[in-house]
């Protein structure tokens, strides 16, 4: 019989770790990066390329999906797996950020968070109850648990009042969760660990959530705007309050850099629109850091975006080409850096496991640096 959920862990170097998580839908090389499929795609990508590029998971949003189709409509048309033609696993969110973030008149209570949607203006409630059920129709692999998340820069009252908050909302996931069945005997839920930047407000946080307990554990809250030095200075303790034998998520992380970091610190699994999003604005990331293709000096530059990237758009196409098609607005142009980013992305995390497997990460980590920062004062 195929595993529910089984995270193993292979090989660790210093903080860092190189596993796998078996699940029935297919097994997840960690460290793991997860494009985002934010609206039943991932933007400007077939779901077969994604795969193509070394995906073995990518994320869904919930907030999004119950809003258009809608989660019952996805579920009448056999989930979001065959919806979207993706049979692999997918994680979805719980909803709770982008509510937050995206939609307007919202009025939170213990109950949960009512809002309008930001497309039509109509009225909705979500509640840790509705999440795991709309996560539930979906057919979501991985669950997120509802939580909060405040402004870091909140004052430590009320972080530690959201975080309460979160914490009794992760045990109603919990229950919600359990009590879903067939898909609670197949998928998994995850825990999300609030507290902002305070070591005993994180600290709490993960004791709540261990003695609930989950399959895996995330650390939320970060890459808000804190900046990357705040978000390490969180990373060198969060993940060590957190079960070893659990995988551990960086929610929304993030740079390239910032992926070294936090694998550096004991992340196993990360998601972030950074890769598509600057591919349809026309930034690619490369081994020697970020470039913005419209930029001037690609005009009439023959080479490849990238010399040790294997991917299709920089084994077929030229700088001075990518430039054209982002001058030009062109559909196509965001087709290719996409695909680029996405590959980058891929090789990164596989570059990281391999390194780790190999007893060689501080090694990597500082080439990686030296190459990928260099023009950085
Ligand atoms: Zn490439």
């Amino acid at each position: 019989m195929t595993e529910r959920f089984k995270f193993s862990i292979a090989a660790t170097d210093g903080k860092a770790r190189t596993g796998s998580i078996q699940m029935q839908r297919g097994t997840i090389a960690t460290p793991a990066f997860m494009p985002v499929g934010t609206a039943a795609t991932v933007k400007a990508m077939k779901p077969e390329s994604v795969r193509a590029l070394g995906a073995d998971i990518i994320l869904g949003n919930t907030y999004h999906l119950m809003l258009r189709p809608g989660a019952e409509r996805v579920a009448k048309l056999g989930g979001l797996h065959k919806f979207m033609n993706w049979d692999r696993p997918i994680l979805t969110d719980s909803g709770g950020y982008q509510v937050m973030s995206l939609s307007d008149l919202r009025k939170l209570t213990e109950e949960g968070v009512e809002f309008r949607s930001h497309i039509d203006g109509s009225k909705h409630m979500l509640t840790p109850e509705r999440s795991m059920e709309i996560q539930r129709l979906l057919g979501s692999d991985i669950v997120m648990a509802f939580d909060e998340c405040p402004r870091a820069d909140r004052p430590r009252e009320e972080i530690a009042a959201s975080m309460e908050l979160s914490m009794r909302w992760a045990k109603r996931s919990r229950d919600g969760f359990d009590s879903g069945g067939e898909h609670a005997a197949r998928s998994a839920l995850f825990g999300i660990q609030q507290g902002a930047l305070d070591e005993e407000l994180r600290k709490i946080s993960a004791e709540k959530l261990t003695d609930i307990g989950f399959d895996g554990y995330a650390v939320g809250g970060l890459a808000v705007g804190e900046g990357q030095e705040a978000m390490f200075g969180v990373l060198d303790y969060a993940p060590g309050h957190l079960p070893e034998d659990k995988p551990r998520y960086l929610m929304g992380v993030g740079k390239p850099d910032d992926l070294v970091g936090a694998v550096e610190r004991g992340i196993d699994m990360f998601d972030c629109v950074l890769p598509t999003r600057s591919g349809r604005n026309g930034q690619a990331f490369t081994w020697n850091g970020a470039i913005n293709l419209r930029n001037a000096r690609f005009a009439e530059d023959t080479g490849p975006l990238d010399e040790r990237c294997e991917c299709p758009t920089c084994s077929t196409y030229s700088l001075a080409y990518l430039h054209h098609l982002q001058k030009s607005g062109e559909i196509l142009g965001a087709m290719l850096v996409t695909e680029h980013n996405l590959a980058f992305y891929q090789s990164l995390m596989k570059a990281m496991r391999g390194a780790i497997a190999g007893g060689t990460f501080s090694a990597f980590a500082a080439d990686f640096r030296r190459d990928y920062l260099k023009d950085r004062k």
